[in-house]
């Protein structure tokens, strides 16, 4: 026997199966409910995105971007690297001053190419590679109408000819820019911010107000709480206004999530990281500190001193912790307006009932992050402990062009961990019954013969329309068989359909946890089941 192919689901991704899948439904229900009574409304983004987006906003020093995203070759330029690739071949070959047929064989693949290229629709990408598509169209014609008028002669002119159309199409080739990579977003926020410069977002009044919800993807290590497709749901406030009571009252609509779903034990942790004014000169500061201290620091810090000494900070490594601790803090030399932010964001979160911790230790190594960084822990996670993180970006709409005024500030949660966590703490129940045991269908909808059929499939659409669980087997079974499966699949009534019944009006009910039967009519049936 030959061996069976067996496909698993990709290392570091799964599946969420029933009856998990009801929880996850749950708290992205739950979010949509309290992110619109915040006023928030959802974004709906694509999976990926350009390369540069992620490049530009996350920045290329990361880890997320220099090696955790998956990056797809876009098709159009695989199309064109294929060019190059043989124009690069022809090239050699010509260099030998072989035979004129290279120069036919050239001719044909240009044409073969160009063809191509507009049949895939090349030809409607911007304007430099429609141009220079058209250069090289215009030469490979020129190439092949010289050929065939003057077949592989060798003389001088033709040769001559030859040769400054292929400097031609290579040039042409060379400026064929045509499409980008692609990656598979490993975060949101990016795209949310492309989207509100690209649809002019700033003229809507007041603040925008956005949230997402959906999977990202980061090749990273898999474990507990750590997965390489795994779900985030965020939300992003942007405008011109970065007052504090928007900072505490985003703050605010994430407890509120979370106190809805019932997840105890969440902290909250906030931290200013100041700004352009006040940051630099701490950082080269601590930095300098870092310098004093780099032999006694693992080899990731030791980079970080000179690529962004302050990740140093977050490093979990426990032979740096108590050199972290004597180094400077951040909240020490904040600037009187990040000072004055910050102040005040903690004055709002306390008139909102909010308990925090500040945590010094909490930055984000970004440069366009500044002022104001949260993170939410919660139980029941291992070491990944994080649910959320956020913090405002005042600097990230201007680096990706748009109007250099806008605010933003937003907060990424892990649904995955989320939902961990309230299964680790008992809170995985969905209202139909513990999500570890999927609630049975309300009625075992059990036919004997054609006509009873017909007649229950009549019943099922009416009872489904009352908003009742049925299930209605396919095929016809046995009383024994089919009594069996509803018992198997935890109905709480069968409903029995055979030609007695038919020939009396009424349907059987059985209720499954004590086996108690009657007989009746459809009026009946559904009051009896909306009683109970
Ligand atoms: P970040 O976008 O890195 O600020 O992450 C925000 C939140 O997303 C974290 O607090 C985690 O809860 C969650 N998260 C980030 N990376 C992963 C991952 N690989 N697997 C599961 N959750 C993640």
């Amino acid at each position: 026997m030959s061996d069976k192919v067996k496909f698993q689901a990709i290392k570091g991704v799964r599946d969420i199966l029933p009856p998990e899948s009801a929880l996850w439904n749950r708290v992205e229900q739950t979010a949509r409910e309290v992110f619109g009574t915040f006023g928030f409304a959802e974004i709906r983004l694509p999976i990926f995105e350009q390369t540069d987006l992620f490049k530009r906003s996350i920045g290329i020093d990361t880890e997320v971007v220099s090696k955790e995203m998956y990056t797809i070759p876009d098709g159009d330029i695989e199309h064109i690297r294929g060019l190059r690739r043989s124009l690069l071949e022809w090239e050699i070959k010509f260099g030998d001053f072989g035979d004129a047929e290279l120069f036919l064989g050239l001719a044909v693949t240009l044409l073969t190419f160009i063809r191509q290229a507009q049949e895939d629709g090349l030809t409607q990408f911007e304007d430099v590679g429609l141009h220079a598509l058209g250069d090289l169209t215009v030469a490979a014609k020129e190439l092949s109408d010289l050929i065939s008028a003057r077949g592989l002669s060798k003389d001088t002119d033709t040769w001559n000819r030859l040769i400054s159309l292929v400097e031609r199409i290579r040039l042409a080739s060379d400026r064929l820019e045509i499409g980008e990579d692609m990656s598979l977003r490993p975060e949101a926020t990016a795209s949310v911010v492309r989207a509100y410069i690209e649809h002019g977002m700033q003229v809507m009044p007041g603040n925008v107000k956005l949230y997402y919800m959906g999977p990202m993807f980061r090749r990273e290590r898999p474990q507990k709480g750590r997965y390489r497709q795994f779900y985030q749901i965020g939300a992003e406030v942007l405008g011109s206004s970065d007052a504090p009571g928007i900072d505490a009252e985003v703050i605010e609509m994430l407890m509120r999530l979370f106190e809805r779903l019932k997840l105890k034990g969440a902290v909250l942790n906030i931290n200013s990281i100041g700004d352009k004014n006040c940051r630099p000169a701490y950082v080269e500061k601590l930095r300098a500190e870092l310098q004093k201290v780099r032999n006694e620091l693992g080899a990731d810090s030791q980079r970080r001193i000179e690529t962004n000494p302050l990740r140093v900070l977050d490093s979990k490594l426990e032979s740096e912790q108590g050199i972290i601790a004597k180094l400077p803090r951040i909240a020490e030399h904040l600037c009187a307006d990040c000072r004055t932010h910050y102040d005040e964001v903690k004055r709002q979160l306390g008139l909102r009932g909010i308990a925090y911790q500040e945590n010094w230790r909490l930055v984000r190594g970004l440069d366009y992050y500044m002022r104001t960084t949260f993170e939410i822990t919660a139980p029941g996670l291992g070491s990944q402990n994080a649910v959320c993180g956020g913090g405002r970006y005042d600097g990230l709409v201007e680096l990706l062009g748009g109007p250099a005024a806008t605010k933003g500030i937003g907060f990424a949660i892990g649904t995955d961990r989320l939902v961990l966590s309230l299964q680790e703490a008992g809170e995985g129940e969905t209202p139909g019954g513990p999500a570890g045991k999927a609630a049975g269908p309300d009625v075992y909808l059990a036919w004997f013969g054609a006509a009873a059929q017909s007649a229950a499939i009549g019943l099922a659409r009416r009872l489904r329309d009352a908003g009742f669980v049925v299930e209605l087997p396919a095929i016809e079974m046995k009383f024994g068989k089919s009594l069996g499966l509803a018992d198997r699949l935890k109905a709480r009534h069968a409903v029995i359909v055979g030609d007695d019944e038919l020939a009396a009006g009424v349907v059987t009910v059985k209720r499954l946890s004590d086996g108690t039967q009657q007989k009746l009519g459809e009026q009946e049936l559904f009051s009896y089941l909306r009683a109970i």
